[in-house]
């Protein structure tokens, strides 16, 4: 639905684009001073209008240019466990807005000026960020330079048709952007990752798209239904989003399609992480917006070239709900060179982390049904009673650990769960195999091996579900 309200945020997006366009001719002495004078405005910000932060940086230095490797790391669990003192609104509770996320229907403004997502994200922990009409704007603004990064451009009489494949409800950002940013310069077809693949395969046959704009692990099922003849479309730009797109991706989509996939990177909670330019050199950060510490395990800085245990993200224009020096346990590492392309933005080479399995299960006629990985945090979501889980699959199985949240019922959510679980499979034309659903306290972590938890993975000889 079209109003006065989101054609605004647009068009401060289209102003605020053309600054960040300046940007990108900058050297690094700029980019570096900017990132200073941001980090400085944040922190400064965020002590004095969050309580969380006031008593986070008690005893640290946040006067004058601030030092942000000498503040203390944040994460998801601190972020949400303290969210009410973390948000710089005091009208903004974590209570108030799982309800909004429960019933949201289209783009639609919290207490009229904010905007809410959410994820389990990769953490397994339900993460809530907020941002107001301008950081909203900034991320649209952020999508526009993505769009410029991979050629997809206005154009009329015949507008460009993309699709997007994605999450099917607003809280998620996959499905919220393209939804704030149509007001018609785009032919734009939403479709939901979690559809069976002969109904995704229908449609885009139909609608014949110039731009596709999948989940990697979607793009991969996809290409292999072109190269087998059931898909038939002819896009000029593929570009994956929000996971990794690992090199049998890249080559499947290369093979299907005869052009390279850009490669996308963002989080819920800051959806624009960067993009691979047409050189396809590495992922650009968007260093104008985002500020990466890639660190170990003591989150003590890696040199460039080498894989840290982690990320720190520092979101350097959500003000809303500020993240600062905020945990990312996806691995990747920065390149020691720049871009040939001359750009100022760094490149990420290599993330580590967070390569999805596809699941494959038969159909009752025999067939093979690849479930994408999205499939089950979608499914899980829909619970606000599960805090964290995991999921492991076998052939003959699929194994769910969960941490609910107290005073849950869990009989009701095990028969809840696996129904929708059951369900959704059968949806998507696959015979459900057993689905056995363990509670927990918590979830382990091992540290020493690669310091993340797989949630969705295929454990086919044992049950080491650590990422390698
Ligand atoms: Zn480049």
């Amino acid at each position: 639905m079209l109003n006065i309200k989101r054609v605004a945020d647009l068009a401060r997006a289209l102003l605020i684009q053309r600054e960040l366009a300046r940007h990108e001719r900058w050297g690094p002495v700029d980019l570096a001073r900017h990132q200073e004078r941001r980090v400085t405005a944040l922190v400064k910000h965020a002590v004095n209008n969050s309580a969380f932060y006031r008593q986070h940086y008690e005893g640290h230095r946040t006067e004058g240019a601030i030092d942000i490797k000498s503040l203390p790391v944040t994460n998801k669990k601190l972020l949400m466990d303290n969210f009410d003192d973390v948000v710089t609104d005091q009208r903004l509770k974590l209570v108030d807005l799982q309800e909004h996320l429960q019933t949201i229907k289209e783009d639609a403004y919290y207490l009229g000026e904010y905007r809410a997502i959410a994820t389990t994200g990769t953490s397994g922990l339900r993460g809530i960020f907020v941002f107001n009409r301008r950081e909203w704007s900034t991320i649209l603004a952020n999508t526009l330079r993505w769009n410029q990064y991979i050629g997809v451009v206005p154009r009329l009489p015949k507008r460009t048709r993309i699709t997007s494949i994605g999450a099917d409800a607003p809280m998620h950002v996959t499905h919220r952007i393209p939804q704030s940013a149509d007001v018609g310069l785009f032919h734009v077809q939403h479709l939901e990752a979690t559809a069976p693949i002969a109904e995704l395969t229908d449609a885009l046959n139909a609608f014949q798209p110039d731009v596709i704009l999948p989940y990697p692990s979607m793009a991969a099922i996809l290409a292999v239904e072109q190269i087998e003849g059931r898909l038939n479309i002819r896009p000029s730009v593929v570009s994956t989003h929000s996971e990794v797109l690992t090199q049998d991706m890249f080559t499947k989509i290369e093979t299907a399609w005869g052009i390279q996939p850009f490669n996308h990177y963002g989080l819920t909670e800051e959806p624009h992480i960067g993009t691979d330019c047409s050189g396809h050199e590495g992922i650009h950060i968007f260093e104008d917006l985002t500020f990466i510490e890639i660190v170990d395990d003591n989150n003590q800085p890696v040199p460039d070239g080498t894989p840290g245990h982690k990320y720190l993200l520092t979101n350097l224009y959500n003000y809303t709900q500020p993240l600062i020096r905020y945990e990312v346990t996806d691995m990747i590492s920065r390149s020691p060179r720049l871009c040939s392309c001359g750009r100022v933005f760094g490149l990420i080479e290599g993330i580590g982390g967070r390569s999805e399995d596809i699941l494959y299960l038969n159909s009752s006629d025999g067939r093979s049904v690849p479930v994408p990985p999205l499939f089950f945090e979608i499914c899980i979501e829909a619970f606000p009673e599960v805090a964290e889980f995991r999921t492991v699959h076998q052939p003959d199985l699929i194994r769910l650990s969960i941490v609910p949240k107290d005073s849950t019922n869990l009989g009701e959510l095990e028969a809840n769960l696996t129904d929708r679980l059951r369900t959704g499979l059968n949806s998507l034309g696959a015979v459900a195999p057993a689905i056995a659903i363990e509670f927990i306290d918590e979830l382990e972590r091992q540290p020493a091996k690669m310091g993340k938890i797989k949630l969705v993975g295929a454990a086919p000889q044992d049950t080491d579900i650590e990422r390698t």
